[in-house]
């Protein structure tokens, strides 16, 4: 493993810092800086705007890291998952999910997780690192790479729903976002990024302040009962304090927030259990996918009946909620929701 600086981890603020610490102009770093992103670019040497000198400098202190799939496998269904082998031998996943006519890309933002949700069989894997923000903006240009950087197939949207818990690595996050949100690096733009978290209060307020991207929740229960059972966060921060973070969150005009609740057969698909949730998102902005559970052998729980599911729907649209229910998509591949990196671990 190289010692020298990763530039992909910096911001083109932080990476004005240091090239200046290299003695080189200010303007060194934007040019360098959307080197970085480029279709195509892989070493100093390409960057054809800097000098030799200066080419031979960033050499010897620096280089920058990329990813390139070690595995790539596509469902029946058009998604496809990419394993990336990490420079220290860890192993994370990004799923790409074709639906009507947009790309969505969804990006893990640590190796395994700590949150241990009981459904998850990332959860069950346990908690190994955080990503670095290299290797979170690596996952989106090697996927740009594969699928093309302009054109249809291309990656119109990022969720951060893959492994782990996004504002658990929050700095990394952040600096990873800045990245992908710079015009000079992937130029996303805020509306085409959905961060999802399980709940960690403190954080989404923060969140909120810094960027101005989507915010989803996977909210899976509204009595305490059932949700400590189910995430263990909700000990920490309990559903109230969830819901009054998301009262309280700076959502820009015309945005809704996500409300991910899981359906888990006769835990939190009752017909109260749709009532209570309706009665408990009052006065929060927002649009709800139902995702019927998507059985692994790892774990007990059961997807629930199409009558169940749809009942449970009715009753949220019922309420004035708009409502969608999610298929699971890359199930024959173990890319759904919950399933990331459990198959490598087999
Ligand atoms: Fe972690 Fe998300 Fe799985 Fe919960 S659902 S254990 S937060 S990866």
């Amino acid at each position: 493993m190289t010692t020298n600086t990763d530039l992909k981890n910096f911001t083109l603020a932080q990476l004005t810092d240091y090239v200046h610490d290299l003695g080189l102009k200010p303007f060194r770093a934007s040019q360098i800086f959307s080197w970085l992103y480029r279709p195509g670019i892989h070493d100093f040497s390409q960057m054809t705007d800097l000098s030799k000198k200066v080419r031979d400098l960033l050499d010897h202190q620096a280089y920058f890291s990329r990813l390139t799939p070690n595995i790539k496998e596509k469902s029946t269904d058009g998604t496809i998952k990419y394993g990336f082998l990490l420079e220290d031998g860890a192993m994370i996943e990004s799923v790409l999910i074709p639906e009507q006519g947009r790309n969505t890309l969804c990006v893990s933002s640590q190796v395994g997780c700590a949150m241990g949700c009981g459904f998850c069989v990332t959860g069950a894997m346990g908690f190994t690192r955080n990503l670095s923000p290299a290797e979170i903006v690596n996952q989106v240009y090697a996927v740009m790479e594969d699928t093309g950087f302009e054109g249809e197939n291309r990656v119109h949207n990022l969720v951060f729903m893959g492994m782990g818990e996004p504002l658990a690595n929050f700095d990394n996050l952040i600096t990873g976002l800045e990245i992908l949100l710079d015009q000079r690096g992937l130029n996303f733009s805020e509306r085409r990024i959905t961060v999802s978290t399980c709940g960690i209060v403190p954080k989404i307020r923060e969140l909120g302040e810094k960027v101005k991207v989507n915010l989803a929740i996977s909210l899976h229960a509204v009595e305490d009962r059932t949700r400590d059972q189910l995430m263990v966060i909700n000990k920490t921060y309990p559903v109230d304090d969830l819901l009054a973070a998301l009262r309280e969150f700076p959502l820009p005009k015309r945005r809704r927030i996500m409300i991910e609740y899981i359906l888990l057969d006769g835990i939190n698909d009752s017909p109260d259990d749709a009532r209570l949730l309706a009665k408990k998102l009052k006065g929060i902005r927002c649009k709800i996918n139902l995702l019927p559970y998507n059985e692994s052998s790892a774990l007990p729980y059961r997807t629930p009946s199409r009558e169940r599911v749809e009942q449970f729907q009715k009753i949220l649209w019922n309420a004035g909620y708009t409502v969608i229910i999610r298929e699971s998509r890359g199930a024959d591949i173990s890319a759904a929701c919950g399933q990331l990196a459990g198959k490598m671990k087999e």
